[in-house]
């Protein structure tokens, strides 16, 4: 099978028939063979019942359901799990997304053999209130990812070879860094194609102004679990030391101070009046708890499940 769709939908009945016509139009004018996974995420609205009728009618287009709603990322996780293709396409329901892209996307990763090419939707329709705090995060996640070609990590349309999404994890909210989950796993040939990018037709966004509070906590802890998931200890033990030594020397030197003072016989004022008490006490208080919590998530990573779990590409 050439294309595998994968759309995580969540109440969105009204967009469904127009985007898998669309799709399989495109799809029948570019004869690849196809299927497209509708991942309902819990919706109320009865897309599921929309989505059996689809798949009635035409037995490439396909459904899985969730009992609830699960999030974006969770979706699109099950949906990867299914697919089939030797190229992974994500798009939204929404039809902000157009169908008519997938020729060139499935010709890039084909061709010109990128393991992942995102969509950039250079020209936004969305109010700036999303735009603008949007630019900031990209700008973020480049730096912190080093993956400096992207200017539009969180669209949903993006196009994969098939080893990407059978090799990678998306949970959480973390679909809005599946490029930087890529690269981590050591896919690196990521590219970039501008998208046209429509107004919402139909319903409303799922996703309110806390994606911003969300998405920078994410950033972090991919970017914390990414370099140090493996060895905790090397961070916070690192850190614990050096806290714990400044805070054992500080106190040794007010010690030997005091004592100093008393055989001269010089008055010398008591060490809780002074500021470098508490910065020592804190220091090695602080010290010792940051090893600490380098050693309990040491054992935690070596007790994971997945502390072998390693991305070999080839064996011969
Ligand atoms: N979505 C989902 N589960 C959710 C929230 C959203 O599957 O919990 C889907 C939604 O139906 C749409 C896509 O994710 O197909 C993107 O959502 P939305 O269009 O609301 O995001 P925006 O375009 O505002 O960033
Ligand atoms: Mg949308």
């Amino acid at each position: 099978m050439d294309i595998s769709v994968v759309v995580p939908l969540y109440d969105e009945i009204e967009s469904l028939p127009e985007l898998t016509s669309w799709i399989s139009r495109v799809m029948d004018e570019n004869r690849f063979t196809y299927e497209v996974i509708l991942v309902d995420d819990g919706s109320k609205d009865g897309s599921w019942e929309m989505i059996r009728k689809l798949n009635a009618g035409n037995p490439f287009i396909k459904g899985i359901k969730f009992r609830r709603n699960y999030g974006k990322s969770a979706a699109l996780n099950t949906g990867f799990e299914a697919t089939k293709g030797n190229v992974v396409i994500t798009m939204d329901a929404d039809l902000q997304d157009s169908p008519d892209e997938i020729p060139e996307l499935y010709r890039r990763i084909t061709e010109e053999k990128y393991d992942l090419v995102s969509g950039w939707k250079a020209k936004r329709h969305d109010p700036l209130s999303k735009t603008i705090p949007t630019k900031l995060f990209n700008a973020a996640t480049r730096r912190m990812s080093g993956i400096d070609n992207l200017h539009d990590f969180n669209c949903g349309l993006k196009a994969y070879r098939s080893a990407v999404v059978k090799n990678i994890e998306v949970y959480g909210e973390m679909h809005r860094y599946i490029p930087v989950i890529a690269k981590w796993a050591g896919f690196t040939k990521i590219g970039e194609q501008v998208v046209e990018h429509r107004p919402r037709k139909y319903g409303k966004t799922k996703f309110g102004l806390n994606r911003f509070i969300n998405g920078l906590l994410d950033l972090m802890s991919i970017f914390f679990v990414g370099k140090f998931g493996k060895r905790p200890m090397h961070f916070f033990g690192a850190l614990g030391t050096i806290s714990f030594l400044a805070g054992t020397i500080i106190t040794i030197w007010m010690i030997v101070d005091k004592l100093r003072a008393i055989a001269k016989g010089i008055h010398y004022r008591d060490v809780t009046t002074q500021p470098l008490f508490y910065i020592a006490l804190v220091a090695v208080i602080l010290g010792s708890q940051l090893f600490l919590t380098g050693f309990v998530a040491e054992l935690v990573a070596r007790s994971a499940h997945e502390r072998n779990k390693y991305q070999v590409e080839e064996v011969i």
